[in-house]
């Protein structure tokens, strides 16, 4: 039987809330996971699953090489039933025109500062990395081969959610009580010392009952997928900011393409996007051209104003891990580290960078490679 009272209520069983979850169960804590609808049921299982070192400031390199790492050995980690292979398949950032390959190599010198072996390769390198790929509009590109995809993104999820104890039922109040929270939800009430928010958008309106605001907003975000191939067409990421578009084939034989612009009502913009993801194929990977995307897959994004995570304490036995902005998968296991040394009252250093304080200080640490 479930205990009325627990060390831990963390509200969100995405792979956020999950992954916070077994830390904090690893370090000895009683925890009970509130979901409102069932494990990864949010934006978690709907990602594909892509992991990357890729990014464009030393922050997001450092959450990502530690996470990095955790993926290399998920296998043993998570012990897993089914295997949660991680291929290390590459992702290329092309570049069509000299703006874009300086930032790319702007980038490129913080991801190095950090360990992340990415750098610059010149359009024939690029083809050589990327079979089939078209180069005469490319000025250039940024690749990191160890950058990669899981076969089962959502094995992945299942995963972290072995061991869990997961309470059914939407969150619907905090409520201040003895020795820490009364947590309301469609089952019932549980007390908890410290609650971790990591619902998502849907963290803001539980954190704004109690006066604090977090500055979240759901940005509708759509995929396209094809039926699937056994051969295999495309194995690195390809993807191009200029033109919107992002492409790779993924482990079950489906291809992913996207238009990275396209947000919004899916009825209104799907024929939109299609024909912006169709020029993309045309222009930079023609061995695309007959494969047809009859699937969209579509979620949100929960975006912060500089695409950077809110991470820590946010009041009293309070915390947060949420504002994802399109790569919660990837770092959710540094996240995890982080978060639950802070629910044990370790502030790691970059809760300086991440936490809720700096929107009102103006501390705001862009991530330009956000896609
Ligand atoms: C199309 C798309 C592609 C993406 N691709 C990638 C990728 O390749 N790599 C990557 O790293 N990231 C990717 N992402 C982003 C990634 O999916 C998210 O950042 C990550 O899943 C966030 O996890 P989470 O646990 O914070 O949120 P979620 O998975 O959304 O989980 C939040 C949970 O909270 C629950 N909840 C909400 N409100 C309540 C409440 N009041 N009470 C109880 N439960 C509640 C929800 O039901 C949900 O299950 C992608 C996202 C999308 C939409």
């Amino acid at each position: 039987m479930r205990a009325d009272s627990v060390d831990v209520a963390v509200v969100g069983a995405g792979v956020v809330g999950l992954a916070v979850a077994r830390a904090l169960r690893e370090r000895g804590a009683s925890v009970v996971v509130c979901e409102r609808t069932g494990i990864g049921s949010g934006q978690s299982g709907i990602q594909p699953g892509g992991v990357r070192r890729q990014w464009g400031t030393a922050t997001g390199c450092r959450l990502a090489t530690e996470s990095f790492a955790f993926w290399r050995e998920a296998q043993s980690l998570l012990e897993s039933p089914v295997e949660l292979r991680f291929r290390e398949c590459g992702y290329l950032f092309v570049a069509h025109s000299e703006r874009m390959l300086g930032r790319l190599r702007a980038n490129v010198a913080i991801q190095n500062a950090e360990g992340v072996p990415s750098l610059i390769v010149d359009p024939p390198q690029a083809a050589n990395l990327v079979p089939g790929l078209r180069t005469e509009t490319l000025s250039g590109a940024a690749w990191c081969a160890e950058d990669g995809y899981f076969d089962r993104p959502q094995a992945v999820v299942e995963a972290f959610a072995r061991g869990a104890d997961v309470l059914l039922g939407e969150v619907t109040e905090l409520r201040r009580g003895a020795g820490g929270w009364e947590v309301l939800s469609g089952s019932g009430a549980l007390s908890a010392a410290t609650v971790v928010l990591a619902a998502g958008v849907a963290s803001a309106p539980l954190a704004a009952q109690h006066g604090i605001t977090l500055p979240l907003e759901r940005e509708e975000r759509h995929l396209f997928l094809s039926t699937p191939i056994a051969e295999c067409l495309v194995e690195p990421l390809v993807v191009s900011v200029e033109r919107s578009f992002a492409a790779k084939h993924l482990a079950d034989g489906r291809v992913l393409a996207s238009d990275l612009a396209a947000t919004g009502d899916a009825a209104a913009g799907a024929p939109r996007w299609r024909a912006r993801v169709r020029e993309g194929i045309r222009e930079l990977l023609p061995i695309l051209e007959y494969v047809d995307f009859p699937i969209l897959a579509s979620g949100a994004y929960d975006v912060t104003p500089d695409r950077q995570p809110i991470l820590g304490p946010i009041g009293d036995g309070l915390h947060v891990a949420a504002g994802f902005s399109g790569h919660g998968f990837m770092i959710a296991p540094a996240v995890a580290r982080i978060v639950a040394d802070a629910v044990e009252g370790r502030l790691d250093p970059i809760l300086d960078v991440l936490d809720l304080a700096r929107f009102e200080e103006e501390r705001l640490v862009p991530e330009p490679q956000v896609v």
